[in-house]
């Protein structure tokens, strides 16, 4: 598995993407990515991840307020590479392989139009089909074929509650 993958979210507009940006965030969370930088402020959106996190484990991070050319900047210059999903992109199973040996992932997706610009600075982009559909559910195909699949035994240390899972009904145990 590759060591880190976080995930860069830009164009949120907090009065209508609030929840789709914490969507983005949990599947990154129960994908295996080890957190989201956020470019906008909201603390909506913080807090509602850091109380899954915290009820639920693991170390998953979220952090508002974050300038993208900034976080691609020092991101590179930390030796990682920039996936951008796109549907304009090099489709999926096309590219994974040149992706999957990386060490160090970070993953931008976008809201409405994203700037122009992220295209140039991203080293890879990708598309999950070259049909328009959501940033939550080409985050979740990625990483699941990023992992191979692996990411569904994924263990959350440090839960508070666990889920037994059952072929009916629901139960759940509190660690
Ligand atoms: N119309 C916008 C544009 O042209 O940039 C895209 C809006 S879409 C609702 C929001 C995000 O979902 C995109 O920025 C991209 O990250 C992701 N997305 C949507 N469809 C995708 C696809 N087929 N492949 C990869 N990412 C996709």
């Amino acid at each position: 598995m590759p060591a880190e993958v976080a995930i860069l979210r830009i164009g949120h507009r907090p009065e209508r993407d609030q929840r789709v940006t914490t969507h983005v965030g949990l599947t990154a969370r129960a994908l295996g990515a080890k957190g989201m930088y956020l470019a906008a402020s909201d603390k909506g959106v913080v807090q509602s991840i850091a109380d899954v996190a915290e009820r639920w484990g693991g170390d998953f991070f979220c952090e508002d307020n974050v300038k993208w050319r900034a976080c691609i900047k020092e991101w590179k210059a930390a030796g990682g590479v920039v996936v951008h999903l796109t549907m304009y992109g090099l489709n999926l199973p096309d590219i994974i392989g040149e992706i999957r040996p990386q060490g160090k992932i970070l993953v931008i997706v976008g809201a409405e139009k994203v700037p122009g610009e992220i295209y140039g600075l991203a080293d890879f982009n990708v598309a999950v089909t070259g049909q328009p559909h959501s940033e939550i559910s080409s985050l979740a195909l990625f990483l699941d074929h990023l992992f191979s699949g692996h990411e569904l035994r994924n263990e959350f240390p440090g839960a508070q509650i666990r889920i037994i899972p059952s072929r009916a009904g629901k139960q759940t145990e509190e660690l």
